[in-house]
């Protein structure tokens, strides 16, 4: 898929970070954009900046991922108002806090779940059939480097993130051969709200932008999987050639 004009695109977690760079960068396009976030303000202001673009077809509704039945109700309204969607971005999610696994509970493993993982198959589920009767369309889910390796202190955003990247490779083989394209996101640390700890701020360097003209050019070349970001290449090649002793060798250097 590379002609984005008109066409409507998809994107959860629009209120910042990654969401709204995409948001802006597909709004140059001429797409039109359905965007969501829970955070009901920081999505007005990503509508205002899309407006400042003088983007005119902007369609905002502020719900959680994790509520399946508010994904399909944004997907029936979409279909309603302007028809099938081409494009949806799965980015919505949370780091859900840092804690050793024998200090994290099982509410917080759920509730990560709930959101990183359950708010990508809710995606999927609402708007898959929308870019099947297109025949034409793209998928993209954003997992993360910690989908590529496990990272000590985030074992319950590793895992959900594990899970994305589980999910989205079965989604590639069954879309092997067809019109639509799916494609797994793997940041590394990109400049955005997710996370405001010291350690957060020495790596998450990446503008957001940068990585959200990298994907984009990855849906037009149908590149499935998306490495992009600070520190991502190593450790994406790491998981590829290295023994998990040196991995984790490696992640302590790097971030401790
Ligand atoms: P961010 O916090 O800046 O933006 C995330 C947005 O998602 C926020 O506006 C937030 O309100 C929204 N959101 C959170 N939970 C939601 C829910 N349940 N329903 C609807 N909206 C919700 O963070 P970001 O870095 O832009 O994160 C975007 C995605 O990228 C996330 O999935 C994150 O895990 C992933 N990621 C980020 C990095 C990084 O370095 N920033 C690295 C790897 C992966």
């Amino acid at each position: 898929m590379d002609i984005f004009s008109d066409k409507i695109v998809v994107i959860t977690g629009a209120g910042s970070g990654i969401g709204r760079a995409l948001a802006l960068e597909f709004g140059k396009l001429g797409a039109r954009m359905a965007i969501n976030d829970r955070d009901k303000g920081a999505l007005e202001e990503t509508v205002s900046l899309l407006e400042g673009q003088g983007i005119e077809h902007i369609y905002a509704s502020s719900f959680d991922v994790a509520s399946n039945k508010d994904m399909h109700s944004f997907a029936q309204t979409i279909k309603q108002r302007w028809g099938n969607a081409y494009v949806i971005i799965n980015n919505a999610g949370i780091e859900g806090g840092e804690s050793p696994v024998y200090q994290t509970t099982e509410k917080t493993y759920r509730h990560v779940m709930d959101v990183n993982f359950f708010g990508v198959v809710n995606g999927c589920e609402a708007f898959l059939p929308q870019l099947v009767a297109n025949n034409e369309g793209a998928v993209v889910n954003i997992s993360s480097i910690f989908g590529l390796v496990g990272m000590m202190n985030y074992s319950a955003y590793s895992a959900s993130k594990f899970a994305v990247r589980g999910y989205t490779e079965s989604l590639m083989v069954e879309f092997h051969n067809s019109p639509i394209s799916i494609h797994c996101v793997h940041p590394g640390g990109i400049k955005t709200n997710i996370s405001t700890t010291e350690l957060s701020k020495k790596h998450l360097i990446t503008p957001p932008e940068d990585l959200a003209r990298y994907i984009i050019e990855s849906i037009k070349k149908d590149r499935p999987r998306i490495v992009y970001g600070n520190g991502s290449f190593k450790v994406w090649l790491g998981s590829r050639i290295m023994s998990q002793k040196m991995m984790k060798a490696l992640l302590w250097k790097q971030l401790s």
